[in-house]
């Protein structure tokens, strides 16, 4: 097949983990006869820097032309001043507005052979392998807000529309005839009213798929959940704030934030994949980035954008088999254990496919 991919590698260990990403695309495509056209473009701190902007106009231009697009990281120190006119962050903000991204995915996989860096007592992540699925565009987050003059009050609303719950729902239940077939819809509906509207269109939805089982979970319980028992989780769906916070707790499960990609989707086939870290500016530019984040959000363009769901699998296998070869980047290393660089990781995952 032939695919345009706008790539932005961004800031810190963004253009490390970026270009080695866009080896294993290489690989793909010369093991599997597809054609993938690639364009990079500006986001964040360096297009500040560079146009003025975090999200500029040919970078909207070049997204909208594309199948995918593919993001590393952004931010720094550099952009942080508190007097800043304008964040990196707001270049991430912009785009999935833009696009209209309202579907966040996030798997949390967890490796066997990573067990020790994991917190939890070992029984307790057989088997694991979650999908979160965060509403990105609505809730606590865009609800009115203010902060009143008198500097003594301030608010902000939860506010959800039927339908905006209804289409992350319906990216669930599709997620979960997939998978294990098992939704967990998170709310908050003994309290909240925006909350029992999402429990009651989650409900409605789901009478579209008998063949998924659903149960809904208060997200206070779902957070001892989580860590109690965390194989018990197939899809999990969560408001926008309620699903940040459950996707941080999830992520310590996989060993190191380095592990975990990320998909943002919208109507279509259209979306945006990026590892869940951030920049990294602590190690950037060493060679010591753990690229697995990167290389497993490529996957899931390839699956999610491309329909290329073979090659999706051939990619995380891959992966999985390089873990299992013992090959760690310093994330991932027990005490005494050789550490391999970002690109001798990634030199093994090549090897593989
Ligand atoms: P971070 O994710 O960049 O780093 C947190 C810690 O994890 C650091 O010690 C870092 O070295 C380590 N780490 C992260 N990714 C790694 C990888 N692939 N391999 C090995 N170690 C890795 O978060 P932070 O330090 O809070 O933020 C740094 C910058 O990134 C800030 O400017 C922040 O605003 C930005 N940020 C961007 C995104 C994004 O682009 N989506 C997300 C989070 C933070």
């Amino acid at each position: 097949m032939k695919a345009t991919i706008t790539t932005l590698s961004g800031d810190g260990i963004g253009p490390e983990v970026m270009a080695e990403a866009l080896r294993v695309l290489d690989r793909v495509s010369s093991r599997y006869g597809h054609e993938f056209v690639t364009h990079e473009a500006l986001i964040g701190g360096v297009a500040i820097d560079r146009a003025g902007d975090p999200f500029p106009q040919e970078t909207r231009r070049l997204g909208e032309q594309s199948d995918a697009i593919l993001l590393a990281a952004v931010g720094g120190p550099q952009w942080d001043s508190p007097s800043a006119r304008v964040r990196p962050e707001q270049g991430l903000l912009a785009m999935r507005k833009h696009f209209g991204l309202f579907a966040n995915l996030r798997p949390v996989k967890v490796y066997p052979m990573l067990a020790q860096n994991v917190p939890l007592r070992p029984d307790l992540l057989e088997g694991v392998d979650i999908l979160i699925i965060r509403e990105l565009t609505g809730g606590l987050y865009f609800g009115p807000r203010q902060e009143m003059g008198d500097g003594d009050t301030a608010y902000d609303t939860m506010l959800y529309t039927r339908s905006e719950v209804e289409r992350v729902a319906h990216v669930a239940f599709r997620a979960a005839q997939g998978r294990r077939k098992k939704v967990t819809s998170v709310d908050k509906a003994n309290v909240l009213a925006s909350m029992r509207l999402w429990r009651s269109t989650v409900n409605r939805v789901h009478e579209d798929y008998p063949d998924v089982v659903l149960d809904h979970v208060l997200v206070d319980a779902c957070t001892m959940h989580l860590i109690m028992r965390p194989s018990s989780f197939d899809v999990l769906l969560a408001e926008n704030m309620f699903g940040d916070i459950l996707s941080d707790e999830a992520s310590v499960l996989a060993g190191s934030l380095g592990m975990l990609p990320s998909a943002s989707l919208g109507e279509g086939r259209f979306g945006l994949y990026e590892p869940v870290h951030g920049s990294a500016p602590d190690i950037a530019g060493r060679g010591k980035a753990n690229p697995t984040g990167m290389i497993l959000s490529l996957a899931m363009l390839l699956r999610y954008s491309l329909n290329l769901d073979a090659e999706a699998k051939a990619i995380e296998q891959a992966v999985e088999g390089v873990l299992a070869d013992g090959a760690r980047t310093g994330d991932i290393a027990r005490q005494g254990e050789t550490v391999v660089s970002t690109r001798e990781f990634t030199d093994a995952v090549i090897a593989k496919l």
